[in-house]
């Protein structure tokens, strides 16, 4: 058995953090990753198109002057290739593949009451005792392939976005179906529409996209974020979304016509997501939200010859950005090319897959390869996959039945020791994931480092902070229009998940805030124990 101090599940950008956080302040830390090598989500993503929708100089790592000086991005938005050269580069500069143990999946975490230790399992019957589980996999690491009648017979490639694989996929002169237009599906849309034979896209709901208006780096530019990366890193983790955008403090209602369409117009085809705060109300007040859908579905129009397919293509039944928008290079355009076709399945559902391809209600299409960009069991998929034990025998999956609860998404009761990394109940998937990955590992590397100085062995998240944090959640949420649509924010994307809203709306800097001032409380919510609190109680059950 081995004996650690953290142990870290998962090998992607968070993962790495914290062991870079962790190991620089003394402790003894070992990485386990179910893949043979690091990257996490962009380790697996690796589909035709796939590029970040945040930009280059914000999803890379702040904790580092020097890393940050001498990596050159070489788009505003990094291909998945580049994000993984970028995350070698930083595995290889701080030395940290020497404590990540590859092909190692965890099965079963169960917590040692007695001891306070957490006794992990992996899937080749290792086992690793350690004080601390760090949960670093990811929110969309579960991919979710709906399962078709017939999908087995089908006699050509079936793909997954999520776990694309390694070797060269061949579909130049192929007939291609992708399912889903979520951001994988309109990512790689264009792409293979340039090379496939024939390309159709099977679309159940229409999503809104923003252009990329991605461009090349200069040196000028690059010099010029280099010599100013203090105050773009200070803007971006005091920014509601961690993209340093300020939300207009303007309502979208509060001006003309006129004013409102320059005023979208000069952010559309600038500022990707930043678009969403060109007026503060966009996603609090649905009549400030139409004016923003409603230019969206006009530049939707002037890009979709065909007046059939551009009313298809063009989305009616959700707020803008209530569900997760899309960042394109291209997507709309590409319905425009003969060799590209929308299967709408809300007007005629896909039926089966057949030996040759996808049998829809009005149609046997022919496929020689069939992409599944049909997303993921998101936010608690991951979580889920291993049983964790925490006391009296609960599993997380038991504690979570009903949904995520949690201590300001870093703990939960009765899993005392571990920590989730941007997980549910933190804004996570509602912001620059990177600001708040770090943000987070080093607030729990001051507590760790906090119970050090107590004493303390233990840590457990109290079940009325737990209560009050969820309470939070859902006033916050409450004052935005996330609620006005099924999206996988509140469970909808898997039948019979939980319908409880996951993220922190209340964004980055409201969030740092809340984190400042627990700790400023000394770790408020959090309680410490100088021995493990089992032991206590059954030491005093003997005595009495
Ligand atoms: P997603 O956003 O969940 O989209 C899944 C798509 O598949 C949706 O269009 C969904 O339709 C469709 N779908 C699911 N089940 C279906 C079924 N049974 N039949 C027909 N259609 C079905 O997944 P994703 O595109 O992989 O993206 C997930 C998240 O990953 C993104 O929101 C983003 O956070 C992240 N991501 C980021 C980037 C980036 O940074 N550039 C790129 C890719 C992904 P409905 O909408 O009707 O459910």
């Amino acid at each position: 058995m081995e004996k650690i101090d953290i142990l870290v599940v998962g090998a992607g950008f968070a993962g790495l953090r914290a062991l870079y956080k962790f190991r620089s302040i003394g402790y003894k830390v070992q990485v386990i990753e179910a893949s043979p090598d690091i990257g996490g989500v962009w380790y697996h993503n690796g589909y035709p198109g796939a590029r970040c929708d945040v930009e280059s100089y914000d999803y890379s790592y702040s904790f580092s002057p020097e890393l940050e000086q001498e990596w050159r991005w070489s788009e505003r938005y990094a291909t998945q290739p580049e994000i993984l050269r970028y995350i070698n580069h930083v595995a290889e500069r701080f030395d940290l593949r020497k404590d990540i143990q590859f092909n190692t999946r965890m099965t079963q975490a169960k917590y040692d009451e007695m001891t306070a230790q957490w006794v992990v399992r992996t899937e080749s019957g290792q086992v690793f005792q350690s004080r601390f589980l760090m949960m670093c996999v990811g929110q969309l690491s579960a991919p979710k392939t709906p399962q078709y009648p017939g999908l087995e017979s089908f006699k050509g490639e079936v793909i997954h976005s999520g776990k694309w694989p390694k070797r060269k996929v061949e579909y130049a002169g192929k007939r291609v179906a992708i399912i889903g237009t979520g951001s994988s599906g309109m990512q790689m849309t264009p792409v293979i529409a340039n090379e496939a034979a024939h390309l159709t896209v099977f679309q159940r709901t229409p999503n809104y996209s923003i252009p990329a208006a991605n461009a090349p780096v200069s040196d000028e530019e690059d010099s010029w974020v280099k010599a100013n990366y203090r105050e773009r890193r200070e803007r971006a983790w005091n920014s509601p979304t961690g993209l340093g955008f300020m939300p207009n403090k303007t309502s979208a209602l509060d001006v003309t016509p006129e004013e409102r369409e320059k005023a979208y117009e000069a952010s559309w085809n600038r500022l990707g997501f930043g678009f969403a705060l060109t007026y503060y109300d966009i996603l609090l007040n649905k009549q400030a939200n139409d004016t923003a859908a409603e230019f969206i579905r006009k530049k939707i129009a002037g890009l979709v010859n065909d007046p059939v397919l551009r009313e298809k293509l063009t989305p009616k039944d959700h707020p803008f950005a209530s569900r997760r928008p899309s960042v394109d290079s291209g997507y709309f355009q590409a319905f425009n090319r003969d060799n590209v076709e929308l299967a709408d399945v809300r007007e005629f559902p896909i039926l089966e897959f057949t030996s040759e391809g996808i049998r829809t209600q009005n149609k046997h299409h022919l496929f020689d390869m069939i992409i599944f960009a049909t997303g993921f069991d998101v936010f608690t998929g991951s979580l889920f996959k291993p049983e964790i034990v925490g006391r009296h025998g609960m599993t997380l999956k038991n504690k979570w039945a009903d949904g995520p609860v949690t201590h300001l998404g870093i703990g939960v009761s009765d899993f005392p020791n571990m920590f989730i990394v941007v997980g549910p109940g933190s804004p996570s998937l509602l912001s620059n994931v990177l600001v708040s990955t770090e943000e987070q590992i080093d607030w729990m590397a001051n507590l760790v480092q906090s119970m050090k100085q107590q004493n303390a062995v233990e840590m457990e998240v109290d079940p009325q902070a737990e209560k009050t944090w969820g309470q939070h959640i859902n006033d916050r949420v409450k004052e935005t229009l996330y609620l006005s649509t099924d999206s996988y924010y509140n469970g909808a994307e898997v039948a019979g998940k939980p319908r409880v809203f996951m993220p922190y709306s209340g964004g980055v800097r409201g969030y740092r805030r809340i984190l400042q001032q627990c700790a400023s409380e000394g770790y408020s919510g959090f309680r410490f124990y100088p021995s493990p609190a089992a032991l206590t109680r059954s030491e005093d059950l003997a005595k009495a």
